[in-house]
């Protein structure tokens, strides 16, 4: 039986593992359907910690895996579809096989929720559609962008650009905002946002090089047809967690993020689980609070094992 298995390469994974690694209990890691997580999907990271110059985020996540193979944790490619989770042990099912272990760090983050929109896919990562502003929207300084979204993660997409952004086009489906009054308030008056009410987006086009350059909107009252200009299409239509197979065994909140016991962060009602990063996480969603998470799971783990 394993002492620790930790599902998940991204950075709540793989600082779970360098750490669990490092206090010698040899965690295995699975790897599930994105190695590396939604990290590798982000050009630049400029906000982790101890990269002045920034890092590729492929990079990064590389820099993670080696240290925590260095320090002795084993990676094995994985997506565990079932589990059945007792105090005594852990069984995680990935299709036939089986993985045992004493206890286990879940930090299978979070996807973006998508538009499924013609130019979504070929633009998403680098050509001009993302769905994180606080990762790429300085790259954006000076131009015209478009959010899509009324909830309180587009209204913090949307205010966060108009740091850098000449213009905010929020494109929301409804005539009124979701998100929280303050928010929507903040938003509403900002002088650089401009709100386009019952409207959805139906296609992103491309310009020459294969890059966003303009939305195709169609306005729901009338099924007027425009085309608003933009160089970014920041998608902000929620995210969806990873947390499917713990439905049903572990507390998840309405919107599928696991739920951590009450006065921690990383501890669940099964002693001997922990969850970490994206999956438990709606507010942040930071590549360094996942990693903060994944350091504080290992170590509960580390501390209940040894009072095992
Ligand atoms: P959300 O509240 O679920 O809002 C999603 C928005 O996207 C809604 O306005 C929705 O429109 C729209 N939408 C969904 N699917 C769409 C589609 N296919 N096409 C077009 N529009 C679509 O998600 P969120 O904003 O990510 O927030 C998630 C949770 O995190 C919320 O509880 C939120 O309060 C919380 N959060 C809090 C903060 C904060 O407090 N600072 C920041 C971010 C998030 P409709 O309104 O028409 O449904």
């Amino acid at each position: 039986m394993e002492n620790v298995i930790i599902l998940g390469t991204g950075c709540a994974g793989f600082t779970a593992a360098i750490y669990a690694a490092r206090a010698n209990l040899s965690p295995l890691i699975l790897e599930g359907r994105q190695p590396g997580g939604q990290l590798t999907t982000t050009s630049e990271v400029e906000n982790f910690p101890g990269f002045p110059d920034g890092i590729d985020g492929f990079t990064l996540m590389e820099h993670l895996r080696k240290q925590a193979v260095k320090f002795g944790a084993r990676i094995e490619n994985a997506f565990v579809d079932k589990v059945n989770l007792k105090e005594s042990q852990k069984i995680l099912f990935s299709g036939e096989k089986s993985f045992l272990a004493k206890s286990i760090i879940i930090a299978t983050g979070a996807g973006p929720r998508l538009l499924g929109i013609p130019g979504e896919r070929e633009m998403y990562g680098g050509k001009g559609v993302t769905t994180c502003a606080t990762c790429d929207g300085a790259f954006y300084r000076n131009q015209d962008v478009v959010v899509i979204g009324g909830g309180d993660s587009a209204c913090e997409e949307a205010l966060f650009l108009t740091r850098f952004c000449s213009k905010v086009t929020l494109l929301h489906r409804r005539n009124e905002l979701r998100a929280s009054k303050i928010m929507a308030e903040r938003t509403l008056a900002h002088e650089k946002i401009f709100p386009v009410w019952d409207s959805t987006v139906e296609k992103v086009l491309a310009d020459d090089d294969g890059r966003a350059c303009a939305v195709e909107v169609r306005n729901l009252k009338n099924l007027e047809v425009t085309q608003v200009p933009c160089k970014g299409v920041f998608i902000a239509i929620g995210h969806i967690p990873n947390t499917q197979p713990f439905d049903g065994i572990l507390s998840l909140d309405e919107n599928g993020y696991l739920l951590p016991e009450k006065g921690s962060m990383v501890r669940t009602s099964i002693p001997g689980v922990f969850v970490a990063g994206d999956c438990a996480d709606h507010i942040y969603r930071q590549a360094i609070t996942a990693a903060g998470m994944g350091c504080q799971a290992a170590i509960e783990a580390e501390r209940w094992l040894a009072e095992l």
